[in-house]
């Protein structure tokens, strides 16, 4: 079997990685920054399935995709719906998960009405291809609405209540076509100036019963879409209960630690529920990891040599201030030994950002 995944960037050649040991599935990554319509619907030919490392696939290339919408996991639903934070909410809503408020907003007029539907603060986002947080604006005042709409608006926008959370955390699940979905345990993500820094299983401290919330939310919203194929859910731990944030319909960031940490990893996993075949075990394999992502153009040589469970994925991309360069994975006995671990491995992240793990 032969599978195209879209974009070839770091979570495509994971995906690729993930089956190597596969000897009857070829993975083929298609460069979409490189796109011609002819090259795709060459690509999409000699594959027998596509599938996809990132949502933000513009409009004149998802037109070609309706053409061979039978071919594609997950499927042009969960990708349109996904690619819209309107959508997505929409979605999201529909399958009983808690969000934030929200409304559309197309005009000014539209933003000032927002602030007094929602209150303030709210956050107004652009309703596509944001991400990283960027195409935000947080508005904490009315007068706010003016610089907020000249910042990021002229086009489609999504105003959302402003939600106080205690962290961010994420659920992250597979789908088979039968309706088989294997989960794999949450983590606290922590992000800086938008970026997530880096992620950390256990979710210490989160209760039996935000964590049953979490599996029952991700299994809901997968059933609801027919989904198949690897989905992330980003959650706010809040004191009422986790409220989601958005969706990934793909493998994500805050997984990556499923590599060395779990018996089967979300790309494994995706590429197993795509071509048909049994999902892998999910569970952790250690009782303590960590993912730190590898960020920007001022990341000190990694000084890993030595450390006991720590790996090192680099991504073989030129450095660039803010850009994801690589990722490093702690396995550990115990908590405190991975934070001990993650304290010599501090030059990694912005003076500040990694405060001795969960607060
Ligand atoms: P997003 O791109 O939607 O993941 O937003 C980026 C970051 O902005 C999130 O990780 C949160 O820290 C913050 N954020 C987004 N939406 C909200 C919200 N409605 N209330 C509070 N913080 C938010």
């Amino acid at each position: 079997m032969k599978i195209g995944i879209l974009g070839n960037g770091q979570l495509g050649q994971m995906l690729q990685d993930s089956i190597t040991d596969l000897a009857d599935i070829d993975v083929n990554l298609y460069d979409l920054r490189a796109h011609s319509d002819d090259a795709l619907r060459a690509f999409i030919a000699v594959n027998d399935l596509i599938s996809y490392e990132t949502e933000n696939i513009p409009a004149h290339i998802v037109a070609i995709l309706e053409d061979h919408a039978d071919k594609l996991a997950p499927g042009l639903n969960a990708l349109k719906t996904f690619q819209n934070r309107l959508l997505e909410k929409n979605a999201l809503r529909a399958a009983g998960i808690a969000t934030a408020d929200f409304c559309a907003v197309n005009s000014l007029e539209d933003v000032k009405s927002a602030v007094e539907q929602l209150g303030l603060p709210i956050v107004l986002k652009t309703t596509t291809e944001g991400y990283d947080g960027k195409g935000q604006f947080v508005l904490r005042a009315p007068e706010d609405a003016e610089p907020a709409w000249d910042a990021i608006g002229g086009r489609e926008l999504i105003a959302e209540a402003f939600v106080t959370f205690s962290r961010e955390t994420s659920v992250i699940a597979s789908r088979d076509a039968e309706g088989n979905v294997v989960i794999w345990p949450m983590t606290e993500n922590v992000h800086h100036e938008g970026i997530l820094r880096y992620s950390l299983f256990p979710c210490e401290g989160l209760s039996d019963a935000k964590a049953e919330q979490a599996r029952t939310y991700i299994t809901d919203l997968a059933n609801s879409l027919d989904y198949v194929g690897t989905i992330t859910l980003e959650l706010f731990d809040t004191e009422s209960g986790l409220v989601a944030n958005e969706v990934a319909p793909r493998v994500h960031n805050s997984g990556h630690w499923s590599i060395e940490g779990a018996d089967a990893s979300q790309f494994r996993n995706h590429m197993l529920a795509i071509s048909g075949k049994a999902l892998g075990n999910t569970e952790a394999k250690y009782p303590a990891v960590a993912m730190l992502n590898v960020i920007g153009d001022e990341t000190p040589t990694i000084a890993a040599d030595g450390l006991a469970g720590v790996y090192v994925h680099s991504y073989g991309k030129e450095a660039r201030p803010a850009r994801k360069l690589g990722h490093v994975t702690v396995t550990s006995a115990s908590v405190e030994e991975r934070n001990s671990t993650i304290d010599k491995l501090v030059g990694l992240m912005p003076e500040g950002v990694w405060a001795g793990g969960s607060k």
